[in-house]
Order: C-alpha cells, then sequence, then structure tokens
C-alpha cells in the first residue's frame, strides 16, 4: 500500500518535472515577448527602483547589424514592439536586441541616474543617450568588454547618465549568446547604493549559510570516511562558485579584467555545479546497489557534458558552451527528481528527504525562471527563487544526511548488542562476560568486597545428544540457561562459557551464600521436568565455586572454580565444589 501511494506520487512528480522541462526548453530556443500596443515615456519624477521594462519597446536586429540611425528611423516609424513585462527574456543565442525607454526630466535642471543593467553576463552593451533624434553620449559596457565600466556585484552594470530638463531616448543594443534577460532600471545614488546594500546582505546571509553546511560535512567526512558528506560539500561549494560567477563577484574579485576567463566562467560552473550534484546523489542515494543503470547515464552524463564543455571552449565557440549548459543544468533538474523518485520506488528511505530537496531546487528554479518568463510577477521570492531553492535543498539535504548517520549509528547499536548475545541461549557470550566481569573485579578488588565465580557444567551432555539428539541438547541449552538467569539477583552476570559450561559472577557473595545458590540451581536442575518428544529427560549439572581471595586476576578466579568443577565430576558429577575450609 504504502509502495503504490509513492509510487503514484513519484509519477506525478516526475510528470510535473516532465512538464516544468518542457517549459524550460522553449525559453532557450529563443521566448517570444509577446508585445503591448504603445509604450509610454517615463517620468524621472516617478523615482522608480524597479525594472522599467513595462515602460520599454524592443526591436530584434535581422541578418544585418543596424546603426543608430536607422534604430531611429525603425522608432519614427512604430516598429518598436510594446514590452508587457518588468523583465523581458529573450531566450538564448538569440539576435542583438534594441530596447527603447523614452524619458522625461520634469525638473529644471540635469538630474542625475544610474542606469543599470541587472545581468553580469550580456557580452556587449552599447548604450545611447539621444536628444531630439541626436546622439548625446554613448557608452560601450559588457563582460566581454575591454575597460568597460565594472560590473557591481550582485547588482550588475551602473552607468552614470546625466539627464537634461525634458525629454529624451534612451537606446540600448545588447548582444550575447546567454539569456537575453534585460533587467533595466534607472536609479538615484540612493537607491542604487540600496540596491547593493541589500545585495551584499543577501549574497552574504547565503554564502554564510551554505559555508556553514560546507565545513560542517566537510568535519563530517574526515570524522565519518563518508563520501557522502564530502560529495555534498563539493556539490554546495560548486553552486557557490557558480553564484559568485552569476553574481559578478568573481569578476571583480577573482578575474578582473580577464575576459578570456570571464567569457566562459558561468557556462563552465553551471557544468560542474550540476556535475558535483549527481556525483552527491549517486553517492548519498546508494545507486550503484539499486540503480546501477540510472548510475552509468548520470555519470556518463556528466562526463559528456564536462567533455562537450571542454571542447566547445577549446573551439572557443561561446554559443555551443551556453548551450550545453543549459540543456544540462534543465536535465540535471528534473534529473535529480527522477533519482530520488526512482531511490523512494526501490524501497529505499534516503529517497524522501532527497526527493522533497530536489523537488525543492526545482521549484525555486523555476519560480525564477517564470518570473524572468512573466508567467509570475518579478519580486524578491521570485527573482531570487533559485537561491531561496538551494537554501531549502541545503538544510533538507543535511537533514538527511544526519538521519542517515542517525541510522547507521543504530544499526552499530543493534549489531553491538547482538555481538554480545549467545545465539542459542540469549544469556550473554563469553566476550561480554569478560568486558562486564572487569567493572565487577575491580570494584570488588579496590574496596575489599566479596566476590564469587561458579562455573557449571551439564553432566553426560554428550550422553543427552547421542541419545535424543542435538535439537534435544540445546532445548536442555535453554533452558539451563533460563533457569540460571531467572534465579540471578541485579547485578549478577551469568553468561555461556562455550559447550554446556556456563559462568556465573556474584559480586557482595561470599563463598558460603555462593554455595547455598548453587545448592538451589542444582537442585532445580535436577527436578526441572526435561522431556524430548513423549521422553523425559533427567538432567543435572556438577558446580565449582571459588571467592576472591589471593587471585590476582579474574582469569585465576575463574581458573580456580573450573578446578573446582574438574574435582565435582570426579567425586561423581551432580555435586557442588569448593574449598571447605574457607567455609569454616
Ligand atoms: P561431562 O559430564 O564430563 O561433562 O561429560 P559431557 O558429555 O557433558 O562432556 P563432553 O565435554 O565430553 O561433551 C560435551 C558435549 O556437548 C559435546 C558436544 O557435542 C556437546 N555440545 C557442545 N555445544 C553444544 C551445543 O551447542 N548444542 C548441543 N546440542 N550440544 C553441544
Ligand atoms: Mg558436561
Ligand atoms: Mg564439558
Amino acid at each position: 500500500m504504502r509502495n503504490s501511494v509513492a509510487v503514484g506520487t513519484g509519477r506525478t512528480l516526475l510528470l510535473a518535472a516532465l512538464w516544468l522541462l518542457l517549459g524550460i526548453l522553449p525559453l532557450m530556443a529563443g521566448g517570444a515577448v509577446p508585445g503591448a500596443a504603445s509604450t509610454e515615456t517615463y517620468s524621472l519624477a516617478e523615482n522608480s527602483a524597479g525594472p522599467l521594462g513595462k515602460r520599454a519597446g524592443y526591436l530584434q536586429e535581422g541578418r544585418d547589424r543596424l546603426d543608430l540611425d536607422r534604430v531611429l528611423g525603425a522608432l519614427q516609424a512604430g516598429k518598436f514592439i510594446g514590452i508587457d513585462r518588468a523583465v523581458p527574456g529573450f531566450g538564448l543565442g538569440e539576435r542583438p536586441i534594441w530596447y527603447h525607454l523614452a524619458i522625461d526630466n520634469p525638473e529644471a535642471q540635469t538630474e542625475q541616474r544610474y542606469l543599470t543593467i541587472g545581468k553580469t553576463w550580456l557580452d556587449r552593451l552599447d548604450i545611447y543617450l539621444v536628444r531630439d533624434g541626436t546622439l548625446q553620449r554613448q557608452w560601450l559596457v559588457g563582460d566581454d568588454v575591454e575597460h568597460s565600466f565594472p560590473v557591481l556585484p550582485g547588482v550588475g552594470f551602473a552607468v552614470p547618465l546625466d539627464l537634461q530638463p525634458g525629454g529624451g531616448d534612451l537606446l540600448l543594443r545588447v548582444e550575447t549568446p546567454e539569456p537575453m534577460v534585460l533587467s533595466v532600471s534607472l536609479l538615484s545614488g540612493e537607491q542604487l547604493r540600496d540596491k547593493e546594500r541589500q545585495a551584499y546582505y543577501r549574497h552574504g546571509l547565503l554564502y554564510g549559510f551554505l559555508l556553514a553546511f560546507i565545513c560542517y560535512n566537510t568535519v563530517l567526512y574526515f570524522g565519518l570516511r563518508d563520501r557522502s558528506n564530502l560529495y555534498y560539500a563539493l556539490y554546495l561549494l560548486s553552486f557557490i562558485l557558480l553564484s559568485l560567477t552569476y553574481t559578478g563577484h568573481a569578476q571583480q574579485w577573482l578575474w578582473p579584467q580577464q575576459l578570456d576567463i570571464q567569457r566562459y566562467s558561468i557556462m563552465s560552473m553551471m557544468v560542474l555545479f550540476g556535475s558535483a550534484g549527481f556525483l552527491f546523489a549517486g553517492r548519498f542515494l546508494r545507486l550503484e546497489l539499486h540503480a546501477p543503470r540510472a548510475r552509468q547515464w548520470v555519470t556518463w552524463g556528466s562526463l559528456g557534458a564536462i567533455g562537450l564543455a571542454v571542447v566547445s571552449i577549446l573551439a572557443g565557440n561561446h554559443l555551443a558552451l551556453v548551450f550545453i549548459a543549459f540543456n544540462f543544468l534543465a536535465v540535471f533538474t528534473v534529473g535529480m527528481v527522477w533519482l530520488g523518485w526512482l531511490t523512494i520506488s526501490h524501497g529505499e528511505r534516503a529517497g524522501y528527504y532527497f526527493l522533497s530537496a530536489a523537488v525543492c531546487s526545482m521549484l525555486g528554479v523555476a519560480l525564477s525562471l517564470f518570473a524572468v518568463w512573466g508567467f509570475l510577477p518579478v519580486n524578491r521570492l521570485t527573482f531570487h527563487g533559485v537561491e531561496f531553492g538551494l537554501a531549502l535543498e541545503a538544510t533538507l539535504l543535511s537533514l538527511a544526511l544526519a538521519s542517515r548517520f542517525r541510522q547507521q549509528e543504530q544499526a552499530r547499536r543493534a549489531a553491538e548488542q547482538l555481538s554480545r548475545i549467545d545465539i542459542l541461549t540469549g544469556v550473554p557470550n563469553r566476550r561480554a562476560f569478560s568486558h562486564d566481569a572487569a567493572g565487577l573485579w575491580s570494584t570488588a578488588v579496590r574496596y575489599g568486597r566479596p566476590l564469587s565465580a561458579i562455573m557449571l557444567d551439564i553432566d553426560h551432555f554428550k550422553h543427552i545428544n547421542d541419545r535424543y539428539g542435538h535439537q534435544a541438547g540445546d532445548r536442555i541449552l535453554i533452558e539451563v540457561a533460563q533457569l540460571l538467569a531467572d534465579s540471578c539477583r541485579e547485578g549478577d552476570l551469568v553468561a555461556r562459557w562455550g559447550g554446556e559450561e556456563f559462568v556465573l559472577l556474584l559480586p557482595e557473595t561470599g563463598l558460603d551464600k555462593a554455595h547455598a545458590f548453587c545448592e538451589r540451581i542444582r537442585q532445580a536442575v535436577e527436578r526441572y521436568p526435561f522431556s524430548w518428544g513423549e521422553d523425559r529427560i533427567g538432567v543435572s549439572a556438577s558446580f565449582g565455586v571459588a571467592q576472591l581471595e589471593q587471585q590476582l586476576t579474574l582469569d585465576e578466579l575463574i581458573c580456580e572454580a573450573d578446578c573446582w568443577l574438574y574435582r565435582a565430576k570426579r567425586d561423581g558429577r551432580n555435586r557442588v565444589a569448593y574449598t571447605a575450609a574457607s567455609i569454616a
């Protein structure tokens, strides 16, 4: 029943995942932006801190590159299409887009605004400020442009514009093979600083959170040597690196002005992130045990993606790398959900946490994509969905690792407990006895307390085996062990010494009391109605008793009890032997 529920939910999730994948692909193929009828001039008095897509229009270049004059002509001719969302996304590998915003400065003096373009990966951005049909100023920025304006981490490109009183046109020509997502705003100095501050807090929080998990899992790896922890730390680290590259932190801190590295860094990191995720999933879900085929798929998929990425970098094909990275990441996002579902359907508990974690991160990706795409409003939750999703995923996966650790610990304890028990009789075995007796021995020696050891051996047991069979013998061993365990007080130790011999250690018990105890058990065994089928079996046992006196070790005490047992056997069996002198 439970399994069929799991499979049912799994199927629904898989369908949802497929639906998502089918949703991602058109975006990569280049989603057209539905047009609004007209665009409305943006007045600086509005002081909007958000992206201004809904006020803007766009025009896509055809085969030939357009120059500003022709674009201004097209603008005059009403050929620009209105955009109906704040942040338009045009997909991957698209032809250059011209983005137009009509601005009005209602003040009497020149106003300064920062034109911010929130995506750090855009290759080339030609920015034109036009007044009355003539070009006033022009800038060139982008992550593939030498001596560009530096990127502000988490914010993007910010170009200061001096906007004179009256109307004007802002035109951007954007060229990039990466996702053409245009988050364009005009910010005052104050708003820009606010945005920067928020970005620092947000990333500080996220990286701090993830770094804590990385440290925790690395330490666990060195302590427990479970590679799941190591791979998980690598997976998180690769996400931080990916995030550092696409937010622009890496560009600013790690490789400023190194365009060759910058050009390929985000896409390479995406491929590494996905591969690290698959590596972790394979290990954590123990795919080699229950789904070796799936394990091969993800291994070869990751190696294939890395290989293709390396080839496209060596060939200098930026666009190919973009397609490889995005397709791989789409497959990765859905693949993680699939692996979780597969693991659950194979009855592995690890799959539950994993699946919920993978769904969280997939939903995060979906939120961000749908927001950029225009199905959801662009706000902090939706725009940073990927990061929220990953933080949730990190938490759930850490819980999963902790729960795995707890299960292993329980299994270890259960195994340890089992290794102390004699399988046939259920009383402790000789190993457990040696361990537990050490404490009783040292307490008795240190405080000069009485302590007695008893060795017990069933008489003519070989004969019983021969006559009634081994199973009957086993039955008798079980019943004698039970009888002994029931006769002991709390604190006494009883164990199967081997064969049909048992050992007892009685703290706070001198020779006389130990002797009386043995006598009671001897009579109980003698009277016990052992039977096998119709047959009643007469059983007796012999006892050797020794009390702690001059012996130097526990072994010596037991050895002495064993000697007395030998004496009891020699004297005719079914009796208790001890140093009679000690009693007096
Ligand atoms: P004694 O009175 O001198 O102790 O004679 P005995 O026959 O009891 O002693 P001996 O040491 O000659 O034989 C012990 C027998 O116990 C031999 C062995 O097959 C049997 N035995 C040992 N372990 C088990 C067991 O787990 N189950 C059964 N059924 N028999 C066992
Ligand atoms: Mg015997
Ligand atoms: Mg024996």
